[in-house]
């Protein structure tokens, strides 16, 4: 399904690889505008190059997410250049280590909880004002499965992904009489860096590209999402409904 997203402005999290810098090119050739963030400035140029061959445009910033100042001045720019957000994609995270709950030393879980869960309170607090002016604004929140999963080893991850699709159902449920729509999305098992640390004997052609991954989320910023506050998975390059594990 393709959609037109020809004057929006969408602000894409962890868009220097992986999932969100396909998410971010992906925006991009559908019409939108994207702010792209991240800290590492290589590879937001590098998808700067891919927008621009692309036909579309994107504003870089590079910052890190553990800044909370950042990301409320990030808010305070978007509304001075363009006095709105259409499109919010919360993407960026990190994993943390592999490793008993009892062994992650206290800088690795709090890195885990800032940059997953923090950050993303701290977005939502910055740019909601603005996705409200937006006509109909729409969030896409990563998760993961191991939000529900809850496989020995991955507790600092779990548990932020846990919390961050919490923050995600509330907010849904504030905004739920607004245009705004909120949506979690699982990506699956998905070739990216994140997933070669997780998992470093697998190898990566069994699993699925991020451009694949991209383009089966993008259709939850399109204009015909009615559901707010809903998990999707995406399995076989496909968005479906979530089911919980039994
Ligand atoms: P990735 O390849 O490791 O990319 C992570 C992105 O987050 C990078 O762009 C990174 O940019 C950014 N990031 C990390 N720490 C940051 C910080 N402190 N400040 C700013 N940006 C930061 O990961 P991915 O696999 O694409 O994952 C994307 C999302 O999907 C994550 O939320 C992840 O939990 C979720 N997910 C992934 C999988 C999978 O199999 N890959 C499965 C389930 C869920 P810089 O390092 O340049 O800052």
């Amino acid at each position: 399904m393709s959609v037109n997203l020809k004057d929006k402005i969408a602000v894409v999290t962890g868009a220097s690889r992986g999932i969100g810098y396909f998410t971010a090119l992906e925006l991009a050739k559908a019409g939108a505008h994207v702010i792209a963030c991240a800290r590492t400035v290589g590879g937001l140029e590098e998808l700067d190059d891919a927008i621009k061959a692309a036909g579309g445009s994107a504003t870089l910033v590079p910052f890190d997410l553990a800044d909370m100042n950042a990301i409320d001045a990030l808010g305070a720019s978007i509304f001075e250049r363009w006095g709105k957000l259409d499109i919010l994609v919360a993407n960026a995270g990190v994993l943390g280590v592999i490793s008993p709950i009892g062994h992650v030393e206290a800088k690795v879980f709090e890195k885990v909880m800032t940059v997953n869960v923090t950050a993303t309170w701290r977005l939502i607090r910055s740019v909601e004002p603005l996705l409200m002016r937006s006509e109909a604004g729409r969030a896409v929140i990563l998760s993961s499965a191991a939000a529900h999963r809850c496989r020995p080893f991955w507790g600092p991850y779990s548990a932020s992904k846990a919390a961050v699709e919490a923050l995600a159902r509330t907010w849904a449920g504030e905004t739920q009489s607004t245009p705004l729509r909120i949506t979690s999305v699982d990506p699956g098992a998905t070739r990216t860096a994140m997933r070669a640390q997780a998992m470093p004997g697998e190898d990566p052609d069994t699993l699925p590209h991020p451009r694949d991954v991209a383009k089966a989320i993008i259709p939850l910023v399109g204009p015909n999402v009615t559901e707010t506050g809903k998990l999707f998975v995406v399995r076989e390059n496909k968005l479906v409904d979530y089911r919980m594990p039994e």
